[in-house]
């Protein structure tokens, strides 16, 4: 079992994010929130997961007292071995609240987007190189089993150089894991009309990005995400192929093996107990949905892992239907074998056309 858990605050509002959040919260909130929050943990059975992930939102804008209740609920959850994850912005973070952390989770993730100030303006991303330098210092100190750098390219104003230049700082930090993500125009973003990547460069960047990690011993093992073997976030690749996860915390999304069920991405709303909304979709559909998912690894599918979602169908009929979606696309997209489907790099670079296809 996996389990998220969602922080809907921030200090502010990313021009590019889409994602939900309920802004700067006053005590009150965080209270309102961390009580729900901590019951509805305390309704999960212990030592269940595998994996939690604690994403948000920023679940590092809380302070140490609320986090130290959040934890009390959350780590009777795990497992022994369980990954537990945390994003992390790096203006809400102080040394004592990283060691405070390195002594709770296993995996800390840090949204730097950009090493440099003035792109970060660009994307409307409130963080000074002062608190960025403290947060990779401290993290790169605390010695986390497992920690991650989120980056951005495709940022206007960007150059491929410029690009190349913050991949190479990024994988001589030591992290074990970066994601690179290419700007996308989010609808309901702050700064959406400034938001306009150049679709030759994006292509470009992230050609270059497998170039590059792949020199420095992070290989790309899905579209957006780079790691040194044994660093792959176990929570994504399990989700990834189908694995079964409660969402807690407004804007959550869970899954029970057949139902997707998303909670409101409203506080107030949830606060209220409004239901989570349910996704029903047949299980050939949903197998389908998974197949296409989990298509974004450069691993793919091997029948083991195909025969572990609930309801597949026969890995020969699953062979069958993909050779015929791979027939309409040049050989090189989709590689369908006997004991293995994965998608090649033109494949995944356009994933969206390939998904499409097949669903
Ligand atoms: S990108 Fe992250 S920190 Fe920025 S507004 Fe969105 S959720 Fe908050």
């Amino acid at each position: 079992m996996n389990c998220y858990v969602h922080t809907p605050f921030c200090n502010g509002r990313c021009g590019y994010c889409a994602f939900y959040s309920d802004g700067a919260p006053s005590e009150a909130k965080v209270q309102n929130w961390l009580v729900r929050i901590c019951r509805q943990l305390d309704e999960l059975p212990r030592n269940s997961c595998s994996t939690i992930y604690l994403g948000g939102g920023t679940p590092t804008l809380p302070d140490i007292p609320v986090l130290t209740e959040l934890f009390r609920h959350v780590l009777p959850l795990a497992k022994s071995g369980c990954e537990i994850s945390m994003e992390a912005n790096p203006e809400t973070l102080t040394e004592g609240k990283v060691g405070f952390l390195r002594e709770r989770i296993t995996r800390i993730s840090l949204g730097v987007q950009s090493f440099d100030g003035g792109l970060r303006k660009v994307l409307g991303r409130n963080c000074s190189d002062a608190a960025l330098e403290n947060a990779l210092n401290w993290i790169g100190q605390a010695g986390f089993p497992h920690w991650n750098l989120d980056l951005i390219y495709g940022i206007p104003g960007q150059s491929l150089e410029a690009w190349q230049a913050e991949l190479r700082r990024a994988a001589s930090l030591g992290c074990d894991h970066l994601s690179c993500y290419n700007l996308t125009q989010e609808e309901g973003a702050r700064l959406a009309e400034k938001m306009v990547p150049d679709e030759e460069d994006s292509v470009a960047m992230w050609k270059m990005t497998g170039e590059e990690l792949a020199r420095a011993g992070i290989p790309r093992y899905e579209i957006s995400n780079y790691a040194r073997p044994g660093g792959e976030c176990l929570h994504n690749v399990s989700v990834w192929r189908g694995g079964k996860l409660w969402g807690i915390g407004p804007s959550a999304a869970g899954f029970d093996g057949r139902v997707r069920r998303t909670e409101v991405a409203s506080l107030a709303r949830w606060l209220e107990g409004v239901p989570p909304e349910a996704d029903e979709l047949s299980i050939p559909e949903r197998c389908n949905e998974i197949f296409a998912v989990n298509l974004r690894t450069a691993f793919g599918w091997t029948p083991e892992l195909w025969a572990q979602v609930p309801g597949a169908e026969p890995w020969a009929e699953r062979l069958e239907r993909t050779r015929a979606v791979a027939a309409q696309f040049p050989p090189d997209f989709l590689n369908v074998r006997e004991e293995r489907i994965f998608a090649g790099e033109n494949g995944l670079l356009f994933w969206n056309d390939v998904a499409e296809a097949m669903l």
